[in-house]
């Protein structure tokens, strides 16, 4: 078990882009495996490896009903259904707010060991998958929310304790209620 500290909103590598990963390497798959104990640590259902403060096109997902990786993720959106429903964030603990999303996506990438991969996800999967490929173009949920939802969310953010101290980094075990994408216990 490798579990790494999570970097929080203010930290300027959740707002990067991240690079391809080219090297299907040990390093990789470390990565792979750091990534999967911290989001089960934090009981959360998905998490990208700028979260753990490494630049490259990496996350991992756990739904309950699925649970992998996926190196150089893209998707493409499957019909034009919609979903609305909360959504939170390792990296921004405390927020849940009704995110707007892409009901059903089908995803495509590589494993650890640079075969391509590709499936179909719908709901809580295809939530994950927008929300997680997002955080490698340094986008963030609340980027997504409606403009009043977005001042709230960042009103909010602002008065956080974490926030005001400028805590960017926390142990996973710190802090945070977030739900879905963020802490269920
Ligand atoms: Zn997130």
């Amino acid at each position: 078990m490798t579990i790494q500290p999570v970097r929080l909103f203010g930290d300027p590598i959740l707002r990067a882009r991240a690079a391809e990963v080219t090297e299907f390497d040990r390093e990789l798959r470390q990565l792979v495996a750091d990534l999967t104990d911290t989001m089960a640590d934090d009981g959360g259902v998905g998490m990208a490896a700028p979260q753990i403060g490494v630049g490259l096109r990496v996350f991992v997902y756990d739904t309950g009903d699925a649970a992998g990786h996926l190196v150089n993720p893209t998707y493409t959106v499957v019909g034009e259904e919609e979903q609305v429903g909360p959504e939170g964030c390792l990296s921004i603990p405390g927020l849940r707010y009704d995110t707007r999303r892409a009901l059903r996506v089908r995803a495509s990438g590589f494993d650890m060991h640079g075969k391509p991969v590709e499936f179909a996800a719908e709901k809580l999967l295809a939530r994950c998958v927008q929300h997680e490929t997002d955080h490698l173009d340094g986008v963030l949920f609340i980027d997504r929310l409606d403009p009043a939802s977005r001042k709230e969310a960042m009103r909010t953010i602002r008065e956080s304790d974490w926030f005001v101290s400028g805590i960017t980094v926390r142990d996973s075990r710190g802090a945070g209620q977030a739900g879905p994408f963020g802490r269920s216990r």
